[in-house]
């Protein structure tokens, strides 16, 4: 398929991301086989082994080739609670530059668009511990409008995510009590840093 003025579209996105066929084909192998070697991929595709080596190099450089070591919630997650927290909020930077990026159950945030204007992607073993958080963060928090949760019944891809085994321990601790330890902490040792304060 071509576009109008001939170009092939694909190319065109490819030129975008500054990479080629060949990259294409390493990417491709990458991602169903994370552990193969430098010399199985050349022989794949033909090249030389240092030119792989460089190509792997380049696509790392540009972040199309990253790694996440973490939990793979496909395969624990009957041990694991996964939530999905959506919210409406005044302002998301508002949230944001507040403490939530430094509770240990949060895994992500995601600025939206639309009325519900972020999500936060929230793991704990425990369910009681999730609503702990919910509360402690979002729904005494007075810039959030709105918030709507749900829980992850299913994953059905591998979900590769970082988690904190260290606060995973505390589960009779409030959310809220660790969340301001570290807050505490880190104002302690860089009070120049700008953090919001409590
Ligand atoms: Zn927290």
């Amino acid at each position: 398929m071509t576009s109008e003025n001939g170009e092939n579209p694909e190319n065109e996105v490819f030129k975008s991301f500054g990479i080629d066929d060949d990259d294409v084909k390493i990417l491709n192998i990458y991602q169903e086989e994370p552990e193969i070697t430098h010399v199985e991929i050349a022989k794949r595709i033909n090249k030389s082994q240092p030119a792989i080596g460089a190509r792997v190099t380049k696509l790392q450089r540009k972040h199309l080739l990253a790694t996440q070591k973490g939990i793979n919630f496909k395969a624990v997650r009957d041990k694991m609670f996964l939530l999905i927290v959506d919210l409406q909020t005044k302002d998301p930077r508002l949230i944001v530059e507040g403490e939530l990026l430094k509770c240990p159950f949060v895994i992500n945030v995601f600025k939206r668009s639309g009325t519900r204007n972020m999500s936060v992607l929230l793991a704990a073993t425990s369910m009681a511990k999730l609503e702990a958080i919910i509360d402690r963060h979002f729904r005494s928090n007075p810039a959030v409008l709105g918030v709507e949760t749900s829980f992850v019944v299913d994953v059905l891809k591998d979900f590769v995510l970082p988690i904190n085994w260290e606060f995973l321990r505390y589960e009779d601790v409030p959310c809220g009590q660790i969340c301001c330890q570290q807050v505490r902490k880190r104002l302690h040792e860089a009070p120049a840093a700008g953090l919001v304060k409590e």
